[in-house]
């Protein structure tokens, strides 16, 4: 049996979107020949259960009607509902929603929650619409998507370009179907309908628990680098500091600053909701958005999207230590000259799975009409974060492989079990 790619993109056409299921795949092989899996559960684990495209109509304000597309992918089921958030971005399309609803997966296996893994994305730069335009964009979305999507079947939660607000939405679009309030069918929710506190910076949270868990060490005297100063970038900038890491250079898509005595991470962030980006920030120097990857830094934390370390710069990178805050930022040809030089990369999959830690803790609060204080969120989301550190840490070094090889190795490796364990229907 031959194992289908399941994509509408010719291999020999490389988008953004074929180069991040192609990684997908890539590291999904390694984890199957590692496991020994045979063909026939290695296909099931390469093709996702169900995906659907949607034409989206928008009317925009002047009357016109514009059709974006776009889709929802539920890669596996196994373990429990598909869970995984919602990018509004213009570059999104099938392969990389399936390749970030595959990377869902593993995630949520390896940190174990029960669920399975998913994704959603509409392709459209959410800053060209105007906030009613992106209200009637994201309900009708929903719409198209409605069959999918339940507290027990599938739960959204935000992603590039959504966030409380786009939830919110899908909450009340949801439940007006419905007919009742629907809390659990989307995480990430403001807190005054349901919300977890400690959601909002969970992810960021989770990349500094993962940082500090591989430096083993205080975060005195460490130097970072942060790329993508947005949602998960900027509180991770900030959590840093915190901890007393020295945050030298940040960067988003206005472009990157450096300050080789630390960047004042608050006063940056209060910039940024001034003048909408990192730019001209006057305590800091102007720099190149290619020249931050490559500083000369302790750590480099990319946070924005997919395919940023790449064979051409890979060779260049000075950081000792990668904690991915972004899904699939190096691709497996960086990944391979990163782990020839000895770099340690502290995966996708474990480092930014924070955010989905405290998604599942908010659907648990949600299912018991409960709720839980800050506190005790940061207990759990810690434990489990710790927990699977360890475990990818012991099993690389048992198997001397890479972070990522050990992660994927678990991730895929209990999902597989799950599959065997299920058997296959009829
Ligand atoms: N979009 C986030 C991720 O990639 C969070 C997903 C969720 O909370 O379901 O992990």
């Amino acid at each position: 049996m031959t194992v289908m790619v399941p994509s509408r993109t010719p291999a020999h056409s490389i988008t953004p979107g074929r180069q991040a299921l192609d990684s997908a795949l890539h590291q999904l092989a390694q984890a199957a020949e590692g496991l020994g899996l045979d063909e026939g559960l290695h296909a099931m684990l390469a093709t996702p259960r169900r995906s659907l495209t949607v034409s989206v109509p928008v009317r925009r304000e002047d009357g016109r009607m514009d059709v974006v597309q776009g889709y929802r992918v539920q890669h596996n089921i196994t373990r429990g509902p598909a869970k995984g958030g919602i990018r509004f971005h213009p570059g999104t399309d099938l392969d990389e929603v399936t390749a970030l609803a595959m990377w869902m997966t593993w995630k949520c296996a390896l940190v174990g929650i029960p669920y399975g893994g998913a994704k959603g994305g509409v392709a459209v730069d959410p800053g060209s619409l105007t906030t009613r335009e992106l209200e009637r964009l994201t309900r009708r979305y929903v719409n198209e998507i409605l069959p999918l999507i339940g507290p027990e079947k599938d739960i959204p939660a935000p992603d590039v370009g959504t966030d409380e607000q786009t939830m919110a939405w899908i909450m009340d679009t949801y439940s007006v179907n419905a007919g009742y309030s629907v809390p659990g069918v989307v995480t990430g929710k403001p807190t005054t309908l349901g919300g977890s506190l400690g959601r909002a910076g969970a992810t960021s949270r989770g990349v500094q628990i993962a940082t500090m868990a591989a430096l083993d060490r205080s975060g005195d005297g460490i130097t970072v680098a942060v790329q993508g100063f947005g949602k998960v970038g900027a509180l991770a900038a900030q959590y840093l500091a915190d901890a007393g890491c020295r945050v030298v250079a940040v960067s988003d898509v206005t472009g990157a600053i450096h300050s080789a005595a630390g960047l004042d991470v608050a006063a940056v962030r209060a910039w940024v909701a001034e003048t909408g980006g990192v730019r001209g920030y006057r305590e800091a120097d102007a720099l190149g958005l290619d020249e931050l990857l490559e500083l000369d830094v302790d750590v480099l934390v990319p946070a924005a999207l997919e395919g940023v370390l790449t064979a051409a710069n890979a060779p260049r990178v000075k950081a000792r230590l990668i904690v991915e805050g972004a899904n699939g930022p190096t691709t497996p040809e960086a990944d391979a000259i990163l782990a020839d030089a000895g770099t340690v990369i502290v995966p996708d999959i474990l480092a930014n799975a924070g955010g989905v830690i405290v998604s599942y803790l908010e659907w648990v609060q949600n299912m018991q009409a409960y709720s839980w204080s800050a506190g005790e969120v940061d207990v759990r989301l810690r434990d489990l974060m710790e927990g699977a550190f360890g475990e990818v840490k012991s099993l690389a070094a048992d198997r001397g492989v890479t972070l990522r090889d050990a992660a994927h190795l678990i991730g895929v490796g209990r999902v597989a079990d799950a599959h065997r364990m299920r058997g296959l229907y009829p």
